[in-house]
């Protein structure tokens, strides 16, 4: 299980305790293949500022918990295929998958990013606005469940957006999906990270490669997709991008 990525992410939504043993963000049993797919398909076509913003994270000391370079890519191509205009990120970390968000949108689309913690956003915020896309963003601080308790309270807000990128603390996961299911349009999507956590689900829970996060939180995970797998409101596609996103398309 060399390629099982331990504690990908901590309590703050959260941090590593560990990564495999390259260190890369990817359930791919090959570490080569991986390095492969990020030097042919994905580094040559990064945009310069999410380039940037990247090799900033990586200097944070929580920095592999921001999303995978390869998944951006592919949340990019997500964007646009369902011409996604009114969005919502909850778990902005430096803003690396919000930058890419922003840089997929159509210039007048709007995201509005949640998230507890407005410093780690700071960091990443120069180089957004560099990138001529902060216009797009709608930071908001503070913990993500009663600000979208609020947004439900008015009906206005009911089916207004077309995608929403949930990546924030994973016990709160079917929190969230009862509260954004209302937010999203019929036809819209949500996609939900890190549901593959770490590939810790298919090992016993007293594994000794577990640490005490992603035993945890494990759990929760579990619980989670099995929520999503008999949710009538959505179809549902579990993907084994980078540490799992699981994608929904509300159809009801
Ligand atoms: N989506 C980011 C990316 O890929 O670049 C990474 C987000 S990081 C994994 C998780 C974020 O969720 C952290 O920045 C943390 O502060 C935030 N978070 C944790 N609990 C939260 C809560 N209850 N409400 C809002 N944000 C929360
Ligand atoms: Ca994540």
């Amino acid at each position: 299980m060399s390629s099982i990525q331990k504690g990908q992410e901590n309590q703050q939504g959260g941090a590593v305790a560990e990564q495999g043993e390259f260190g890369h963000k990817s359930l791919l049993r090959s570490d080569d293949l991986y390095q492969y797919i990020l030097e042919t398909s994905v580094y040559p076509r990064e945009p310069k500022y999410l380039k940037e913003l990247r090799e900033l994270t990586a200097k944070h000391p929580l920095g592999p918990i921001s999303a995978a370079p390869d998944e951006v890519q592919f949340l990019d191509m997500l964007i646009k295929l369902i011409n996604a205009k009114n969005t919502m990120e909850i778990g902005v970390f430096t803003g690396y998958s919000l930058l890419a968000t922003a840089l997929a949108l159509p210039h007048d689309g709007k995201i509005l990013a949640l998230d507890i913690n407005r410093e780690n956003y700071d960091m990443g915020l120069p180089i957004i606005q560099k990138a001529g896309v902060a216009h797009k963003i709608d930071f908001r601080e503070g913990p993500a469940l009663p600000f979208l308790d609020q947004l439900i309270q008015d009906e206005k807000n009911h089916g207004t957006l077309d995608f929403i990128f949930v990546d924030a603390d994973k016990n709160n996961y079917i929190n969230y999906h009862k509260r954004v299911i209302e937010l999203v349009k019929i036809g819209g999507v949500i996609g939900y990270d890190n549901t593959l956590w770490s590939g810790s689900l298919v090992l016993p829970p007293d594994a000794p490669t577990m640490d005490d996060y992603l035993r945890n939180n494990r759990e929760f995970v579990l619980e989670f997709n099995k929520f999503l797998a008999v949710d009538p409101r959505v179809e549902i596609c579990q993907l084994p991008v980078s540490d799992g996103v699981t994608l929904c398309r509300r159809i009801c």
